[in-house]
């Protein structure tokens, strides 16, 4: 998603990508990465680069696709 050395990389240089998203109590909120590499997860407070409609459509992902299946009454 983006470049930032130091900050979003994983300790084994691994690609991170974002996986989730999560709110915390204060409201802020956070993205969560996974180190492709390595597993390691990483949470990172959202900045002002991100892409919003990525962000969204991530944030949508679980709305999508129910662990169940919707059955209409
Ligand atoms: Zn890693």
């Amino acid at each position: 998603m983006d470049n930032f050395p130091g900050d979003r990389s994983c300790k084994c240089h691994g690609e991170m990508e974002p996986i989730a998203i999560s709110v915390r109590k204060d409201g802020e909120w956070m993205l969560v990465h996974r180190c492709k590499k390595c597993g390691t997860i990483h949470t990172n407070r959202i900045a002002g680069d991100d892409d919003i409609s990525q962000l969204m459509a991530l944030a949508a992902k679980p709305l999508k696709n129910l662990p169940f299946p919707t059955v209409e009454a």
